[in-house]
Order: C-alpha cells, then sequence, then structure tokens
C-alpha cells in the first residue's frame, strides 16, 4: 500500500515573484552638514553658504562623508 502521491507537482515551480522596484538598500539622504558646523556640531541648515557660515563671513564647505579618513 505503499503509493507514491506524487501527483501534486503543478507545472511551473516558481514563487511569484512580485517584488518589482523594491530597492533593498535606501539612498540615505544624509542632511549634509559643513564642515564648520559639523566640526562644532552646529545646527546647519544645509544651504550652499549656511546660516552660521554666512554669520561668521567664513566659507562654507562641504565635504562628502565618504573618503575621510
Ligand atoms: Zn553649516
Ligand atoms: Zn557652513
Amino acid at each position: 500500500m505503499s503509493s507514491p502521491q506524487n501527483s501534486h507537482r503543478s507545472g511551473r515551480s516558481g514563487h511569484d515573484s512580485d517584488d518589482d522596484g523594491y530597492v533593498p538598500r535606501t539612498p540615505r539622504r544624509t542632511p549634509m552638514a559643513c564642515t564648520f558646523c559639523r566640526g562644532r556640531k552646529l545646527k546647519c541648515d544645509g544651504r550652499p553658504t549656511c546660516a552660521n557660515c554666512n554669520k561668521r563671513n567664513i566659507p562654507c564647505n562641504y565635504v562628502p562623508v565618504s573618503a575621510q579618513n
């Protein structure tokens, strides 16, 4: 009485891959702080010349977080 019930296989063996357009790594939008604000831990508004640098009349520089060190 050993009847192999293997008649349960459907034609296509594959999961429904419905995940289209899903990016696993979210592109982090860094609220860039300029070097001055970052060094002083100030709240940088992220402008080309932020308020802190503008107030002090110093050049506002932004360096990318990567390629540091
Ligand atoms: Zn700043
Ligand atoms: Zn600045």
